[in-house]
């Protein structure tokens, strides 16, 4: 039996019945953008965040960027974020002409090395960017005692961590703004690009309002230059309608980690994901580490089931960033992860007989 990596058609199954009228209803009032299903989707999502306000924009690396334009944020200034992330974290502050400063990782979580920030700290440093990546929140209180200190603001990158909780809270409130994204492989996502913004402080929010729509609040009157970044109505009716699912889909996640981690543990050098405490990790990658990460993936693929390295090329080693200044060496444990990372099946739906089937090919790799 193969396995695929993910399967995005078993949530379409879920809400097909739910979900068509809906996707009908914008068709036929032709709302498509900013109709009353985009404002319905805002109220939802940020109740579920625990937040005041939700913005949908047009994709995650827009939010970012956004919640960075929002905060005056531009040239000249330093933005830190994690070593090991995904390429839209760094390239949303550079978009905005600030410059990325990495920080390596904690080699068992993955996250940002909250004991490696304060050295990166410089006059010109505004904010810290942390990532709750592949679902697994940052380790967020010593990361914002530092920024209290520092008189810096926190802006999660919570594209990876839809309903993770840190100390009981979910992400997006635990810093001053918070961006997701609704790219259809997320936690939560959608049938095409999407966003979303979500802050406690009204003015900030009132701001990404108008920087998403041409930087206009009243139509043709333009107070600011904004951008083009809005979250489709069709979306926000399939996003509202997924939002209900969320906790029990997540939780599918975890039952499928625990699985996993019951069958992999002490197999080989196999190490599975560790989760800190207070953290409730909601697993939008399932990731593994082992020294003989190339050999055992090609075992996998040949048995036809899906894996894949997130990610293979740190951002300070691709190319894009190659006039930055960085080198092979700069972020140790974050070059180390790379070599030896692999994200196995995951996905909301995914069945107890494929998580075992994916255990016991990892398993018989290592001959055990
Ligand atoms: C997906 C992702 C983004 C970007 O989201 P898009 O909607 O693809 O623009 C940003 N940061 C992280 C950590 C992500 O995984």
């Amino acid at each position: 039996m193969s396995v695929p990596f993910v399967d995005l058609k078993w949530q379409m199954t879920i809400i097909g019945d739910e979900a068509e009228p809906r996707i009908q209803a914008v068709l036929r009032n032709c709302n498509f953008i900013l109709g009353a299903e985009v404002e319905e989707f805002e109220k939802a999502f940020a109740a579920y965040c625990g937040c005041r306000r939700a913005i949908g924009v047009a994709s995650g690396l827009d939010a970012i960027k956004l919640i960075l334009r929002a905060l005056g944020i531009g040239p000249g200034d330093e933005v830190i974020t994690a070593a090991n992330t995904f390429i839209a974290t760094a390239l949303a502050v550079s978009s905005v002409g600030a410059t990325p400063v990495l920080v390596d990782i904690d080699r068992r979580t993955f996250n940002i090395n909250p004991r490696l920030i304060e050295e990166r700290i410089t006059p010109r440093t505004k904010a810290i960017l942390p990532v709750h990546l592949y679902g697994q929140p940052a380790d967020m209180d010593p990361i914002l005692d530092i920024a209290q200190r520092r008189n810096l603001l926190v802006v999660e990158d919570a594209a990876q961590g839809h309903g993770a909780r840190y100390k009981g809270r979910r992400v997006g409130g635990l810093g001053y703004a918070a961006a997701f994204s609704f790219y259809p492989g997320k936690n939560l996502g959608a049938c095409g690009d999407g966003g979303a913004v979500v802050t406690n402080d009204e003015g900030m929010a009132d701001r990404i309002v108008a920087l998403r729509n041409y930087g206009s609040k009243v139509k043709y009157h333009h107070e600011e230059l904004g951008e083009n970044s809005r979250l489709d109505t069709l979306q926000a009716a399939i996003l509202s309608v997924k939002l209900k699912h969320l906790d029990e889909w997540n939780a599918c996640r975890r039952r499928a980690a625990a699985r996993y981690a019951e069958s992999l543990a002490g197999v080989g050098d196999i190490f599975v994901p560790e989760t800190i405490e207070g953290a409730e990790h909601v697993y939008h990658l399932y990731v593994v580490r082992t020294r003989q990460r190339d050999a055992l993936m090609k075992y996998l693929l040949g048995k036809g089931i899906g894996c894949i390295i997130h990610y293979p090329v740190p951002i300070h080693l691709q190319k894009a960033y190659a006039n930055r200044g960085w080198k092979k060496g700069d972020f140790p444990e974050t070059e180390a992860a790379a070599q030896e990372i692999l994200s196995l099946p995951m996905f909301a739906g995914i069945a107890e007989a494929q998580v075992d089937e994916v255990c016991t090919a990892v398993r018989s790799f290592f001959g055990a």
